[in-house]
């Protein structure tokens, strides 16, 4: 299929359903006949006392080139604190204790909530990541000072930089636009990622939230969900039905400082089991991770089509229909 692509960069503001429009921020419209809402996510907030002001989000680049100046400034052996020990919050952890700092990973619970608890002690070795690691129910940051954060338990700790990696956040521009969205402001699709809503607005990775049972937030994800949504409207154009998702997982992969890593397996349905490899062979399966996606979008787009999943989860469906008692029927 041949076709032109007009490229606008610019902010969506609003998406105007009725008129099937999308507002820029720097003004004018652009019609569609179909829209795929796939805005992604971000930081959210630091939601605690002093959060705004004395800590740093690292989610995305420009938060990062915020952060760095941050980082260099401040002597090379001042205390650094990581709120949130998701995936992000460990490899920034990580690569700051290889950088020589002393680093503190404040868990919220426990470390690494995806992994198997097997995996996650193997990770947790200090020997291994080189990070005093807070953990347990009192392990939460619940304000930052400049240099210090309280603790849930009310244990000070004194810092130089506090780095925020707790939760994501995703746009409200779903709701803002009179579509609906699930808790967290996802998309809510049918299992061809259709709006429950509107035909006409289709959704695609971190924003897709199908028959309110949202994947993981992933490239992992991400990607096939982007090549559904891509199916689904072309269905659609041809007056065929969708087809519904299958995206499975297959786990995890968490780099450990600059050569080395873990790789979390997974079942399909996105659940850690007990196996894991380690070693600079994982840190090599990150890396290529990171290659692959950009190899992969290159070549989708010198042959559309190419791209598959391999990793299909067949049983989504059957786990629906079990967990609600309702099958999300396609529009
Ligand atoms: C630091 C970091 C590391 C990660 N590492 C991994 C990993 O190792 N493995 C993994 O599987 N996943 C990882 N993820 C998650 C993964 O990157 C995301 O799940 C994935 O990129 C989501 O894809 P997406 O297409 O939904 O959104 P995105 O890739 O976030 O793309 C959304 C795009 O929409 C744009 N946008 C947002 N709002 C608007 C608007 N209003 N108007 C116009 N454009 C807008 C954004 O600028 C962006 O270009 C990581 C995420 C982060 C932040």
């Amino acid at each position: 299929m041949t076709g032109s692509v007009r490229l606008v960069v610019d902010t969506a503001t609003r998406i105007d359903v009725g008129e099937r429009r999308v507002t820029p921020a720097s003004g004018g419209m652009a019609g569609y006949d179909y829209l795929i809402y796939a805005f992604g996510s971000g930081s959210a907030r630091p939601g605690v006392p002093g959060g705004a002001d004395f800590a740093y989000s690292a989610a995305t680049s420009e938060e990062v080139q915020r952060l760095r100046p941050v980082l260099e400034a401040a002597p090379a052996t001042a205390p650094v604190t990581l709120a949130g020990a998701g995936m992000l919050g460990i490899e920034i952890a990580v690569e700051q204790a290889e950088a020589g700092r002393p680093v503190t990973l404040v868990s919220g619970g426990v470390l690494g909530p995806y992994l198997h608890p097997r995996v996650r002690r193997s990770v947790a070795r200090p020997a291994r990541i080189g990070v005093s690691v807070l953990d347990g129910p009192g392990a939460t940051v619940t304000a930052a000072r400049r240099y210090a954060v309280t603790l849930g338990d009310g244990r000070e700790l004194p810092r130089a930089v506090t780095i925020w990696t707790t939760v994501f956040g995703v746009p409200d521009l779903a709701t803002r636009s009179g579509l609906s969205a699930d808790a967290t402001g996802r998309l809510l699709t049918d299992e061809t990622l259709t709006s429950v809503d509107d035909e006409r607005v289709i959704a695609a990775g971190d924003l897709a939230a199908p028959s309110s049972v949202p994947l993981r937030m992933s490239c992992q994800a991400a990607n096939p969900l982007g090549a559904h949504a891509a199916d689904t409207v072309l269905a659609r154009i041809a007056g065929d039905r969708p087809a519904l998702i299958e995206v499975g997982f297959f786990g995890l992969c968490v780099s450990l400082g600059q050569r080395t890593g873990t790789v979390q397996l997974a079942a399909k349905d996105d659940t850690a089991n007990r196996f894991s490899t380690g070693g600079r062979l994982s840190g090599k399966v990150k890396e290529s991770s990171y290659t692959g996606l950009l190899e992969h979008l290159a070549h989708e787009a010198r042959t559309p089509g190419w791209y598959s999943w391999k990793f299909k989860d067949f049983r989504r469906r059957q786990r629906l229909r079990t967990e609600d008692g309702a099958a999300h029927a396609p529009r």
